[in-house]
């Protein structure tokens, strides 16, 4: 008994020996790497596809499935971060697609889709009266950003420590070099308190309030209701804009988590699966803010962007979001997130393992602790040890979540699957159980 506990690998042997087989297993993803990181820096353009020891490179992808360029098959977790909502192989899509791009590419002009789309956003999300179109997430937060100043002539914003709003805009205790250094106010997450006394002290030059309804990348973390409300109090309260990032949000409830809030925000930021798994953002809001860009009125603002209203992006998102993510379908999604998220927990709980998976119905990450997580400082990082020995793991079991321990559910995915994923992570607990702290008796 006592040379078999002795004989178990600690977690930094356990995590060599994963990536040993990670380097064994894939020689041509080590070899497209191995080139990428000439030309690329890191041998990537994209940080969050980045771990250790390289990332593989994805050949292609049907429904819930991927396949590495070594030939390894996954069913896919990550649902490229929740972009990927219609899976790899929507036929309806590629349909659609394929018939607008018979029509020409690159017309430059305004096209049948760009109305379309923009009502079926406008009746789904009802606090949105006008829309814009750009063609990232990380755009769009930023003209939301300087639409509010504009509005509010105020100049700073708040935001939680941890946030992530783009790559122009993640503020942490901090912030990215790469972020815009806008006048700012922290607050912390969910604490209602601390928040509305800043709102309160800054009041004549706070432009806007800029919340996420779920902390996202930061891991999944859901804001409380009342800590919601309150935002939306004090900001009508004194004069400033409220900005919900639903960029990765939308796709939890048929009216974004604001529709599930009930909760109305000024401003909306939006993209990820609104284009159809093409490049997408759209910000938007109440009359009020958004005529403020009507080309019909003299000084209006300038927002434009060559590929705003691509005829790829427009019509793969008009598909999508009107055919296949009906609110029927996104209601069941979502539960089937809830059920997994559940059967999660009490896996961990079976184990005796401190696993907690958090977040809102198809969007979740899995933690290693059962600490209360209110915001990011309850959070381990995102490159902990305990995370990437799970993530090289999954891999090695043909399952596919991201680094950081984040799943989110696509279309496809079936209950099959879900049970796939809750098998490989009872074999992981199995045998790696000793690892992750456990829960006293
Ligand atoms: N805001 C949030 C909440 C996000 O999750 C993301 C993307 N992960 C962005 C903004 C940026 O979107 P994009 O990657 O399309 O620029």
């Amino acid at each position: 008994m006592t040379s078999t506990t002795r004989s178990l690998p600690t977690l930094d042997e356990a995590i060599a020996r994963a990536e040993r087989r990670i380097i064994d297993n894939n020689p041509e993803s080590r070899r497209r790497y191995r080139r990428a990181c000439t030309v690329l820096p890191g041998g990537h353009t994209r940080q969050t596809l980045f771990y250790r020891p390289f990332p593989l490179t994805i050949g292609r992808g049907s429904g819930a499935r991927l396949y590495d360029i070594d030939g390894h098959e996954y069913i896919d977790f990550v649902s490229d971060y929740a972009a990927g909502l219609f899976g790899h192989t929507p036929q309806p899509i590629h349909d659609a697609v394929k018939g607008a791009l018979q029509s020409g590419i690159s017309l430059g002009g305004l096209n049948t889709k760009e109305v379309e789309l923009a009502e079926l956003i406008a009746e789904r999300i009802p606090s949105i009266k006008q829309v814009r179109f750009c063609n990232s997430g990380s755009e769009a937060c930023l003209f939301a950003a300087q639409l509010a100043r504009h509005v509010t002539k105020r100049s700073s914003l708040v935001v939680f420590n941890g946030c992530y709003h783009g790559g122009f805009m993640a503020y942490g205790p901090v912030d990215a070099p790469l972020s815009v250094r806008f006048p700012l106010h922290k607050a912390t997450y969910n604490d209602i308190e601390g928040t509305r006394s800043i709102l309160r002290n800054n009041a004549h030059d706070v432009a806007a309030v800029f919340v996420e309804p779920m902390m996202g990348s930061a891991g999944c973390i859901p804001a409380r209701p009342e800590f919601l409300r309150m935002l939306r109090e004090e900001t009508s309260t004194h004069g400033s804009l409220l900005v919900f990032d639903e960029v990765l949000t939308s796709r939890l409830h048929p009216g974004g988590l604001q529709g599930l809030h009930g909760i109305r925000p000024d401003l909306t930021t939006l993209g990820k699966f609104w284009g159809g798994g093409f490049p997408f953002g759209a910000f938007g809001g109440s009359y009020a803010a958004m005529g403020c860009l009507d080309s019909r009125i003299p000084g209006a603002l300038l927002q434009s962007g060559t590929f705003n209203n691509n005829i790829v992006t427009m019509t793969a998102g008009l598909i999508g979001a009107r055919d296949l993510y009906t609110p029927d379908v996104c209601t069941q999604l979502n539960a089937m997130g809830d059920r997994l998220r559940h059967s999660l927990n009490e896996l961990g709980k079976a184990h005796r393992v401190d696993l907690q998976s958090t977040g809102v119905g198809a969007s979740q990450t899995i933690h290693w602790h059962r600490k209360p997580i209110l915001d990011p400082r309850d959070v381990e990082p995102p490159y902990a040890a305990t995370r990437r020995l799970f993530h090289l793991e999954m891999l090695s079991q043909g399952i596919y979540v991201a680094p950081r321990g984040a799943v989110n559910l696509s279309i496809p995915i079936s209950e099959q699957d879900v049970t796939g994923l809750l098998g490989a992570v009872d074999r992981y607990l199995c045998e790696f159980g000793h690892l992750a702290a456990s829960i006293p008796d």
